[in-house]
């Protein structure tokens, strides 16, 4: 059987590694227009401050690797078109045009950067990060620079001004409401930003109006203030990249992705789809849902690989949200549900919140009206994955949380210990 997989992000490596494993016949090809070996994205931003590091490159996934296991990777290879029912693709590479054959195909195309349309936005100097490629470039032209505006407060934005930062510019943000709006609470956002440098100027309640400049950016206008800017980088978010799908005849969501079921499969019988390109059912709501992030990718895109070889397993829930990055020294830990994403599918939620102020940490638990926990944050000076995996296991086995409590104030868990060594303390 032919697989053919475009992209070579982690939803389309996991699906080809995941293929190889239920299927040790098939011949697998995955196929990308960037010609870099697969490397994290979660982390790009350190090319920013270090363009060369090769320290983004996923070892497991290199071509060398993937080669090994029988999984060709053809580099430089754009698929312009596709037909569903000849089973073809046309692509372009550096030998030409040509058309190449699948039995199955999974669709792995990524997301496009979501930029606004205010004046001024194709000044030179304003950029988006979406490849390795983007990133080492701009930071090859950072060196010139000394005032960067940063749009956008989510993971990779904050991610990007503390590179920013430890390159010694002066470094803004313009954030439209609160930091990590839909992944935090406000008061873990209030939390977060009471921990950043004093020196990082934030523009909380703002939004770019206009990128001022004649051929270069001079600025960014925010309603009637200007901020000087020599570099503006949008980190906005990305929208799913369904070019290719729309060839293909596929159906396309409301929300723009395209839609799969819980195998990954599109619309077409022998086409499935994965990553940052699909919408697909949150498992809590059964409504449709965007979850563009690396994770999500990498667990649909095991799904999609074993279905796509006739397999019948089922992964665990692929609609979660599991994000954790180490910003400004301290961790941060997303799961699951916020109070935002869950009160926008009209789920009512309580919010708990515990605090360690010894080992500094503040942990949020979102709560169904029931009192199941559908998701929780962590904001922490060290071990946030600890107690982020202690949440993801409840959200995972929908426990009512006072049937499972967790992270118990310290006074009692030190009770308990020493009750637990020398028997009851009056
Ligand atoms: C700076 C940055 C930081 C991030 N940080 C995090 C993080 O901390 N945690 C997290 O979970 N996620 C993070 N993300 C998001 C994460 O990187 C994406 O969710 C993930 O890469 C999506 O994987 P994917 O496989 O769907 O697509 P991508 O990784 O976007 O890959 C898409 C692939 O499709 C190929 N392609 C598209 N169209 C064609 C075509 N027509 N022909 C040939 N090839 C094509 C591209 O070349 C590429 O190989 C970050 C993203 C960025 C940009």
């Amino acid at each position: 059987m032919k697989i053919v997989i475009v992209g070579y992000g982690p939803g389309g490596a996991a699906a080809a590694v995941a293929a190889r494993m239920f299927s040790s016949e098939s011949d697998i090809k995955i196929l990308t227009d960037e010609t870099l070996e697969a490397h994290k994205k979660p982390g790009a931003s350190l090319a920013l401050e270090f363009p060369d590091t090769e320290k983004l490159s996923i070892n497991d996934w290199s071509v060398a690797a993937l080669a090994e296991k029988r999984i060709e990777v053809l580099s430089g290879t754009r698929v312009e078109a596709g037909d569903p029912v000849t089973k073809t693709l046309q692509i372009v590479n550096g030998n030409g045009a040509s058309v190449l054959k699948f039995d199955r195909l999974i669709l792995a195309t990524g997301g496009i950067p979501n930029v606004p349309n205010i004046p001024g936005i194709a000044l030179q100097g304003v950029f988006t990060i979406q490849t390795l490629a983007d990133t080492r470039a701009i930071g090859k032209q950072l060196s010139g620079m000394s005032t960067i505006v940063i749009i956008g407060a989510g993971f990779s934005g904050l991610e990007t001004a503390e590179r920013m930062i430890n390159l010694g510019k002066e470094t803004h943000m313009v954030v439209r409401s609160r930091l990590m709006r839909r992944q935090l609470e406000p008061p873990m956002s209030a939390e977060l930003r009471s921990r950043l440098p004093r020196s990082f100027k934030l523009h909380l309640g703002s939004s770019p109006t206009e990128i001022v400049g004649d051929q270069h950016v001079v600025g960014v206008s925010i309603g009637d203030e200007i901020i000087d800017a020599d570099a503006v980088l949008f980190m906005t978010g990305v929208k799913p990249n369904t070019t290719l799908a729309q060839s293909l005849g596929v159906r396309i969501g409301d929300l723009g992705g395209i839609i799969v079921n819980e195998q990954m499969q599109t619309s077409e019988h022998d086409i499935f789809a994965v990553g940052d390109c699909i919408e697909m059912k949150d498992t809590y709501t059964g409504k449709n849902i965007l979850l563009p992030i690396g994770s999500m990718a990498a667990r649909c895109g095991r799904q999609a690989g074993v279905a796509a070889v006739g397999g019948k397993k089922i992964y665990a829930d692929t609609s979660k949200r599991l994000q954790y990055d180490r910003l400004f020294g301290i961790d941060v830990v997303c799961i699951g549900h916020s109070s935002t994403t869950a009160n926008d599918l009209g789920v009512k939620t309580v919010v708990q919140y515990v605090e360690d102020p010894i080992e500094f940490s503040k942990t949020a638990l979102v709560l169904d009206s029931n009192g199941r926990l559908i998701g929780g944050q962590v904001i922490a000076s060290r071990q946030g994955a600890r107690l982020g995996y202690e949440i993801l296991e409840r959200v995972e086995s929908g426990v009512i949380l006072k049937d499972q409590p967790l992270l118990k104030p310290r006074h009692e868990r030190l009770l308990e210990y020493l009750e637990n060594s020398f028997g009851p303390i009056q």
